[in-house]
């Protein structure tokens, strides 16, 4: 198991944004984490990454015990995120942005920069351009890049995939199953019900911070409870 994360609970006062969650990801797998918008799952990835701290429970990750585990040291251990707003340097070049990602393992510039231009290669941005000039979907991009940079053997993408046009979103898709073929494990947070049926083999439906149900995408969708707390809802257009 590269991830177990048991019964992990989040407070926010008397709030529990996530209420005793578990996941075990095996080395290799793309997993989707659905779920209704407010259901945790961001908060979850914050758990999971170190930038916050669970109010219960443990995550140990490739077997060491991460639960307090600041998030730069469970970065240098191998767990990248991007987060739902993607954030960049905005006065620095694509390839600049990449290499802040790159010195994490390689501290000597000319590696960093090599590193990071092979990533800006794979991900097909354009190195010199000026990250105040992208718009979301290549910022979201350009935070993939930056996080891959990292060299992470867990990838935590939370929406990376949203907003995109269809023809962007195809090429998205691709990316994703090479950076799978790179033998990088992902846990993917996602809304378009085709994009997780297409990249995931199993699915965990967040709802109220638990895990309501899981399993292969198409059993998790006929399930009662995730059609009320879900699907549902979304069928019917007012979800997001
Ligand atoms: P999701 O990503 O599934 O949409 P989030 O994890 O972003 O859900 O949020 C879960 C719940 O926790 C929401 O009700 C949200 O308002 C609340 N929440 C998230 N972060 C904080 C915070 N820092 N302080 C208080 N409440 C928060
Ligand atoms: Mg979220």
């Amino acid at each position: 198991m590269l991830l177990e994360a048991r019964n992990v609970s989040k407070a926010f006062g008397d709030f529990r944004a996530v209420a005793g969650a578990d996941l075990s990801v095996e080395e290799g797998e793309i997993i989707g984490l659905i779920g209704p918008n407010g259901a945790g799952k961001s908060t979850f990835f914050n758990c999971l990454a170190g930038d916050t701290m669970p109010t219960t429970g443990t995550i140990s990750f490739a077997g060491a015990d991460v639960t307090f585990t600041p998030p730069d040291l469970r970065a240098r251990a191998g767990i990248g995120r991007t987060f739902q707003v993607p954030t960049t340097f905005e006065d620095m070049s694509v390839l600049h942005n990449v290499m802040v990602g790159a010195f994490l393992r390689h501290p000597h510039r000319n590696d960093a920069r090599t590193q990071a231009m092979r990533i800006v290669e794979l991900t097909g941005l354009r190195p010199d351009q000026p990250a105040r000039s992208l718009g979301t979907p290549g910022r979201k991009r350009l935070e993939i890049a930056r996080v891959l940079a990292t060299q992470p053997r867990l990838l935590l993408l939370d929406e990376s995939l949203a907003g995109l046009t269809p023809t962007e979103l195809r090429d998205a898709i691709a990316l994703v199953r090479r950076i799978h073929e790179m033998g990088i494990t992902m846990v993917i947070v996602e809304h378009i019900m085709e994009v997780i049926m297409t990249l995931t083999k199993r699915v965990l439906v967040f709802n109220q911070g638990r895990v309501i149900a899981t399993g292969t995408p198409e059993q998790v969708v006929r399930e009662q409870a995730v059609i009320e707390a879900y699907l549902g809802r979304r069928h019917r257009g007012q979800g997001t």
